[in-house]
């Protein structure tokens, strides 16, 4: 129908006679000349109609904002006075001739041709509308961009796209299945693929050797934060590869994917082993565009009266951990009592600080409810293990070790937007050298990744101190943000079973959940190894998004469900029968 796309027209198109189809965007009336401004996913495109061309002046009169219409129409210079320097096609206008109605709309739920502020219900339940608005268009054409250069990147270095079922097994990642009934196996459930874990490891078993997939998965978490049940992965797998070759590889692609589309050279990701990132910024995955880190002084503590102090500096699973704010002095008392709520988040039971008001004057000059209690020798101590300036000031965590890194690191990070310390605009490294296993608060073991991951370790040493063991996994990590995870496999079926057995999964139900697996292990498994990127939150920190719901065409509520649709619905009690699902209770 359309001889141009609204946004595409500039002045080399003067003179032609041209056909747009596109929405009404405005609709304006200028003592007897209609405006319309013709939108279509390229951009605006302002249209006039005189009233000598009585017909189209009439249709194009009768118009009204998101009616859908073909025109037919000269493209022309602006008068002058009138070029409209903000908008790319603002040096042109279309002498309307001839026009179609070939829709017409209701009035919206939200107008579209100025910004209007609308909560996010009334958007996911008109999203037909929302995905009209440029900024969501543009966040989706980026997206499409994304994975066209990630599939280029990956098919240029021998990458096959294979696809993997979503009626499973349950798959091992350690979140909640989502449960599909079977209607011929009566009783027996699928379940979505967590992310397609298994199935790629196995066909690197099968000889396939690179293999890709923008993959679907889904997991029933309780939505924390900024999740949806089901998101996308960049799914990876190779063989004959070692960390160093993959973690090249898909770096190289992640560089090439910023460079392409955002004109911005990352350069080379540095390493950070696990334990030296919880040390130093108390994440697992720090977010280096902050300076500051947090320094350990229990040593300096483990003398004092103060039970808060002591008491976790002489606990071996504790920490005494203190976070120095350059120039934060400043910060008033009700500041102060935010952060405090904050980290009570992280179950933090209190925020200790120290401001430095005048460091000549010794302990006299600092201010803070707990120099009385530390006394002066170890006050500054303190100022001198962290180089500590007048108008800092100083926070503190004593906790068990993982409370402390959780609230001191999130508090860093806080206090870095408030105070606008970031240092770079994006700042990535891969995190290394992770504990192949942690505790679980009922005093069992679990697989820091998942019980796929190669040890880095002989199957005897890791039985003899689990957890001391570190893996082979890799976390790609971009401001604060885990990009991507990965590691390399256990292709061996001793190993494997040694992994299982620690984790207290003994070979019956190995075998009932996984035994797919553990048999494809005694058929020539290559070493191979691989990782997943979440292309959700790729496109959210590329775009400069608040959430991932952002970056999603037709995205989940925080609590899993769909306004748009409706889902997840009732189904008639005909269908459960089919199914041979009785509901406890009738809703
Ligand atoms: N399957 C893993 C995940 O979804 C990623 C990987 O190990 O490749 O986190």
């Amino acid at each position: 129908m359309r001889s141009h796309y609204c946004g595409d027209l500039r002045k080399e198109h003067i003179g032609e006679d041209i056909t747009l189809t596109g929405w009404i965007h405005r609709r304006r009336d200028h003592g007897g000349v209609i405006f319309l401004d013709l939108r279509d996913r390229e951009g605006l495109t302002q249209v006039v109609f005189d009233p000598d061309r009585e017909e189209s002046f009439a249709l194009a009169d009768s118009c009204r904002n998101e009616f859908v219409v073909e025109i037919k129409g000269t493209v022309r210079n602006r008068p002058e006075g009138t070029v409209n320097s903000e908008m790319p096609t603002g040096e042109i206008e279309v002498l309307g001739k001839e026009m179609v109605i070939l829709n017409k709309s209701e009035t919206p739920p939200f107008q579209l041709d100025e910004h209007q502020q609308v909560g996010e219900d009334v958007r996911l339940r008109n999203r037909f509308i929302d995905l009209r608005r440029p900024e969501m268009q543009e966040k989706l054409r980026f997206r499409s961009k994304v994975s066209n250069s990630i599939r280029n990147f990956l098919d240029d270095n021998g990458f096959l796209d294979i696809e993997t079922p979503i009626l499973n097994r349950a798959t091992p990642e350690g979140a909640r299945d989502y449960l599909v009934p079977s209607r011929v196996h009566e009783g027996h459930f699928f379940a979505l693929p967590q992310s397609p874990q298994l199935f790629k490891q196995l066909l690197m078993v099968a000889g396939f050797d690179r293999y890709y997939q923008i993959a679907k998965c889904f997991r029933d978490e309780d939505l924390r934060a900024d999740r949806q049940p089901e998101f996308t992965q960049i799914d990876i797998e190779t063989s004959f590869m070692n960390e160093e070759e993959i973690m090249g590889i898909t770096e190289k692609m992640i560089r090439k994917l910023f460079l392409e589309l955002k004109g911005v050279e990352l350069g080379e990701f540095p390493r950070m082993p696990y334990s030296e990132a919880m040390l130093r910024f108390g994440s697992d995955k720090p977010d280096l565009r902050f300076p500051m880190e947090l320094v350990d002084v229990a040593d300096l503590m483990a003398e004092i009266e103060f039970k808060v102090f002591a008491g976790p500096a002489n606990d071996p699973k504790g920490r005494v951990a203190a976070l120095k704010v350059p120039g934060g002095a400043k910060l008033t008392r009700k500041i102060i009592d935010e952060y405090t709520k904050f980290v009570g988040i992280y179950g933090a039971k209190g925020l200790a600080w120290i401001k430095v008001n005048e460091l000549e004057k010794g302990a006299e000059g600092l201010q803070s409810p707990i120099v009385k209690f530390l006394g002066e020798e170890v006050a500054m101590a303190i100022m001198t293990r962290l180089g500590a300036e007048n108008g800092d000031i100083i926070f503190f965590g004593a906790d068990k070790e993982k409370v402390v890194s959780e609230a001191l690191g999130a508090l860093r990070i806080k206090v870095g937007e408030d105070l606008e310390m970031s240092e770079a605009e994006w700042a990535p490294l891969w995190v290394v050298d992770f504990p192949m296993f942690e505790e679980t608060d009922k005093g069992g073991l679990t697989a820091l990744h998942h019980p796929f991951t190669a040890p880095s370790c002989s199957p005897e040493a890791l039985k003899e101190s689990p957890l001391n063991a570190l893996s082979r996994a890799y976390d790609m990590v971009l401001n604060g943000c885990e990009l991507g995870g990965g590691s390399i496999r256990i292709h061996d079926q001793q190993m494997q079973s040694t992994v299982l057995e620690i984790l207290g999964i003994d070979a019956e139900e190995a075998d009932d959940k996984f035994g797919f697996l553990l048999d494809a292990l005694k058929y020539g498994a290559p070493p191979h190894g691989g990782l997943a990127f979440g292309l959700d939150r790729l496109i959210m920190l590329m775009t400069g998004s608040d959430s991932i719901r952002e970056v999603i065409a037709f995205p989940k509520t925080q609590s899993a469900s769909c306004p748009l649709t409706e889902a997840p619905g009732e189904v008639s009690a005909a269908q459960l029968r089919e199914l041979n699902i009785k509901l406890r209770k009738t809703p």
